[in-house]
């Protein structure tokens, strides 16, 4: 499952997918961590817990059984950045649905 994608300044670029185990495959398709959509491998973040397509567009690419970070790359950059541009400082506890 190799896919190519082109950035928007015409950079191509491989997203390399996760490439788990079937023993961890199974477990993971099992416990709901990665689901097939398609014939796509999808996974979920453990933190925003939505499902994304299991490649390194969505995920970082990690040392560990499938290769992709647990939580996908929008989740890591807020928690890495909790003050960037576009994070709102969580003053306001109001929480709209
Ligand atoms: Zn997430």
């Amino acid at each position: 499952m190799i896919s190519t994608f082109t950035a928007p300044n015409g950079a191509t670029y491989e997203a390399k997918s996760a490439n788990p185990t079937d023993d961890v495959l199974a477990r993971r398709l099992k416990k709901g961590i990665y689901r097939y959509e398609d014939d796509e491998l999808y996974k979920r973040c453990s933190r925003c817990k939505d499902y994304w397509p299991a490649d390194t567009e969505f995920f970082y690419q990690v040392k560990g059984d499938d290769g992709l970070n647990q939580w996908c790359k929008a989740c890591y950059q807020e928690w890495r950045y909790p003050n960037g541009r576009k994070a709102e400082k969580h003053e306001n506890k109001e929480i709209c649905a």
